[in-house]
């Protein structure tokens, strides 16, 4: 046998398909998982089922454009696992997406969807394109062909997409249609984050920023931190960071700086919400607006503040911008935005973190609860969606707490200890087949 083959000298858990780093997605979600093992006992045994995703599917998306040209996109939909029930996760449209991000983003829906026990494993979906470039009619025929594309591996009762990053209700509109029309029957519960006449249930739009709240709130009640006078600095200020920034506010708190794609906003003495998302509709981004000074984007990690939502990309917090944050608590409104390095320096400097895997797990269980709606045909009031998910989170949180504090390990372990107990009990319970 020749040893030196590529297969052998393949590292123990390599998959041939993604080459991880120590900062990229699957990277960071494979040193997340090594972290927990020790708390699994003898669950570890079934650990490698995490480190690979069930099922990847790559598609092509061809489209015909406005000017006659017909253009290629490389989409994709990974479901990661799907022992606790049917995949559940967002289809992100960005032009870096790649199947390796998918992936550690299906593997995060995975962990998230058992943390607060919602019926699901975990999936994610992504169009390697940039939206802002397509008109209205190019993106519906891109929503509608990959829909059509992915329509082999998704349904109310196999994988449920919904909306996240430049993805929203029109698209699920589009992709309920779509599917719906393949099928020859209205099919609503094939997405999540639906328009609201359209079987989408009420407090979605606004549920992740929501939940970031609700996570932030009981934080800084642990902390002694009083919400009312807090200082908060918002990265992303999308449907996610938005939503948390008026939340908190509501409650007392100033945002003194906001950043995105487009610009950093500063003000010590509190941005006004109104007019910020006023602006910010109208350019597409906060970096217009004037109620605040323009500063460059990487002072933003050195703003003084009490609580800091990273609610954009990926990778944002870095071990040498973890050094220099001022916050006393980090609140990850973004999936995957702390490298695992910058996670230890954290803990070192006495930062809490909430991590994403619960702190922005209200959308999806809204989106949860918008399927029970849709399979039922009986919708709920705005008040009731709120009040439930105030209450999931908050148990899921004092449950992952009580871990933490027992193996006295971070917030993110602790909610990988949770999570990866349901996840692989479940693996066990159903077996191997064959
Ligand atoms: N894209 C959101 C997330 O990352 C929501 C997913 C869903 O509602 O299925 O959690």
């Amino acid at each position: 046998m020749d040893t030196r083959s590529p297969v052998s000298s393949r590292p123990a858990h390599g998959l041939s398909y993604v080459a991880p780093t120590a900062t990229s997605p699957w990277g960071t979600y494979l040193a997340q998982i090594e972290r927990v093992l020790p708390y699994l006992g003898p669950l570890a045994r079934w650990a490698e089922t995490l480190r690979r995703p069930k099922r990847s599917l790559i598609v092509d998306v061809p489209i015909e454009m406005d000017d006659g040209t017909v253009r290629h996109f490389e989409g994709y939909r990974v479901q990661h696992n799907l022992s606790r029930g049917p995949g559940k996760g967002g289809l992100r449209y960005h032009p870096d997406v790649t199947l390796e991000e998918v992936m550690a983003l299906a593997a995060w829906m995975t962990i998230k969807n058992a943390a607060v026990n919602l019926p699901f494993g975990g999936a994610k979906g992504g169009i390697r394109v940039d939206p802002k470039k397509l008109s209205l009619k190019e993106l519906e025929k891109l929503t509608r062909r990959y829909t059509s594309e992915i329509g082999i591996v998704i349904g109310p009762q196999q994988d449920i997409p919904a909306p996240d990053m430049n993805t929203n209700a029109q698209i699920m509109a589009w992709m309920m249609d779509t599917y719906s029309a393949n099928a020859g029957a209205t099919i609503t519960g094939v997405v999540t984050g639906k328009p609201v006449h359209l079987g989408g249930s009420l407090g979605r739009v606004k549920a992740t920023g929501r939940g970031v709240f609700v996570t932030g709130r009981e934080a800084a009640r642990r902390l002694g931190m009083d919400l009312d006078g807090a200082r908060v600095a918002v990265q992303g200020f999308g449907n996610v960071g938005s939503a948390a920034a008026e939340l908190f506010v509501g409650a007392g708190a100033k945002i003194v700086a906001v950043q995105d794609h487009t610009g950093t906003i500063a003000n010590p003495a509190g941005l006004e919400m109104g007019p910020l998302i006023a602006s910010a509709r109208l350019h597409g981004g906060v970096g217009e607006f004037r109620g605040g000074g323009r500063i460059d984007d990487e002072s933003f990690w050195d703003i003084d503040c009490d609580i800091l939502v990273p609610a954009a990309l990926e990778g944002q917090i870095t071990a040498a911008r973890a050094q220099r944050l001022k916050s006393r608590l980090v609140l990850e409104g973004a999936n995957g935005p702390t490298l695992p390095d910058a996670d230890d320096v954290l803990a070192d400097r006495g930062i809490l973190v909430v991590p994403d895997v619960i702190c922005n797990a209200g959308g999806v269980t809204v989106s949860y609860f918008e399927w029970v709606q849709d399979f039922s045909s009986f919708f709920w009031t705005e008040d009731e969606i709120n009040l439930r998910m105030d209450k999931i989170i908050v148990d899921a949180l004092k449950r992952i707490w009580d871990t933490a504090d027992q193996h006295r390990i971070s917030l993110r372990t602790a909610t990988f200890a949770v999570a990866c107990e349901r996840i692989l009990t479940a693996r066990q319970e159903r077996g191997l087949y064959p």
